[in-house]
């Protein structure tokens, strides 16, 4: 998001105020998404509309610093109790959210309006524009899955249930149905929901859209999941592993790349039709992954789900259809509408979603401009191979200790410089302050502590 021009910025405010009016909204929210992943959010009355688009309300910075304990702030020389920053909405991304409500994506921008470099949604528009400079255009789809539970986070009774089954899809009806009439009524166009495989665990899949879009179409997500589960008196929990010893929730996401019309991951010469440019962006997500988990599933809990055998692509690698590799190719052709994708199936909910997207396509554009080699692909799962086979394919685990995870990250010249060293250094604040306070807990005890801790 660019700064907001204050000029032609009042009068199409006041002229989106008296359409949002007649739309019945009287209370707009606006949310940003920190480095651990939490989403905050401040309200105005509908006429103050434009000035939460500029100059923006008053936040301070150690909202970058929050930590998922309810409570904790890691404190450090850049975030401290002094400062004050604004938090801007895009007022080209507001939807209604129905019920006298609306909501906007925000940003963090200094009291200058220049953008702040600790701001995820300002690092993905900063990543989108060098794709584009590029002559690369990106799209995104976002995974969203979670668990249906009780107001205090307890598990639901599944009498009727089995994994992927019309019985659970039956016995939450009301909320399936209140999902879809809710995203359709605010824009947002889901692809499919479903039942997972664990129990009382369902996904939406959300539409392709350009980047920034994409990541702020999936915060709305949430927001609708959120309210409509509340209507029924249940909550998503949004834990990359809400029960210990089942299934997790990923935030898988897929993503195209197309020069001008053409994909770059059909039509090619390479492996599965890939362009010699489709196949270097998945060679430089290959390579980048070990770092990146830190972003993608850095949290105290991510560990716990990147483990074979649960779909979570603990193994790095790539392979067509592969549901055991970090790194999964969908061919394009008539069974895929959207055309051929790459789907990054590490991610959890846990993430900050801009970061993720950030990370993931600063990446495969890194591959690009180094020309980077596809290593071959991986076309059983993972775990069936000896690890004679899976060294000669250079096929390596996924570490799931978060220390491992987060030291890797420290050490990447790479990800700094895709993302800059501010949102990595918060990203590690307040992950080593959950690696520190709660590492030491066991998986069900820390499971359980965690289970609502991205819920909104
Ligand atoms: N729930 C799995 C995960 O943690 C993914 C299941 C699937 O492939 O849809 O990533
Ligand atoms: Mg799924």
């Amino acid at each position: 998001m660019g700064t907001v021009n204050s000029h032609a910025a009042k009068p199409l405010a006041a002229a989106a105020i008296a359409q949002l009016e007649s739309d019945g909204v009287a209370t707009l929210i606006g949310t940003v998404v920190n480095p651990a992943g939490l989403i905050h959010a401040k309200t105005v009355p509908l006429r103050r509309m434009g000035i939460f688009a500029d100059p923006g309300l008053g936040a301070s910075p150690v909202f970058h610093a929050f930590t998922i304990d309810q409570t904790g702030i890691v404190f450090s020389d850049a975030i401290s109790v002094v400062g004050d920053q604004r938090i801007r909405i895009d007022l080209g991304a507001l939807h209604i959210l129905g019920d006298g409500l609306a909501w906007a994506p925000g940003g963090f921008f200094g009291q200058d309006g220049t953008p702040d470099p600790y701001c995820g949604r300002g690092v993905l528009q900063r990543v989108q524009d060098r794709l584009a400079t590029a002559e690369i255009t990106a799209l995104v789809g976002h995974e969203m899955e979670f668990f249906l539970v009780g107001p205090d986070g307890s598990r639901l009774p599944s009498l009727l249930w089995s994994q992927y089954g019309l019985a659970g899809l039956l016995e939450f009806e009301e909320f399936v149905r209140g999902v879809t009439n809710a995203a359709t009524a605010s824009g947002v166009a889901i692809e499919q929901f479903h039942p997972e495989y664990g129990a009382n665990q369902f996904e939406v899949s959300l539409s392709p859209q350009p980047p920034v879009t994409a990541a702020d179409q999936l915060v709305l997500m949430r927001i609708i999941v959120a309210r409509v589960a509340r209507q029924f008196g249940m909550r998503a929990s949004l834990s990359p592993l809400p029960f210990a010893g089942s299934v997790g929730s990923g935030a898988h996401q897929h993503f195209s790349l197309s020069k001008g019309e053409l994909s770059l991951f059909s039509g090619g010469a390479g492996a599965r039709g890939m362009t010699p440019e489709g196949e270097s962006a998945i060679a430089g997500l290959l390579a980048g992954l070990p770092a990146a988990q830190g972003i993608l599933c850095g949290s105290v809990l991510s560990g716990l789900r990147i483990q074979p055998g649960h779909w979570s692509g603990a193994h790095n690698c790539w392979g067509t259809e592969n549901r055991e590799a970090a790194v999964r190719f969908l061919i394009g052709g008539p069974s895929n509408p959207h055309g051929a994708n790459v789907e990054v199936k590490v991610i959890d909910p846990s993430a900050n979603v801009y970061l993720a997207t950030a990370t993931i396509l600063g990446l495969a554009h890194h591959g690009i401009e180094r020309e980077l080699e596809l290593p071959p692909e991986t076309t059983v799962d993972p775990a069936t191979l000896s690890d004679a086979q899976r060294d000669a394919n250079n096929i390596t685990l996924l570490p799931s200790r978060q220390s491992e995870a987060l030291a890797a990250l420290d050490d990447s010249a790479l990800l700094r410089g895709v993302l800059g060293d501010e949102p990595v250094a918060a990203v590690l604040a307040v992950r080593r302050y959950e690696q520190e306070n709660y590492g030491g807990l066991p998986p069900e005890e820390l499971t359980e502590k965690f289970r609502m801790a991205w819920s909104v």
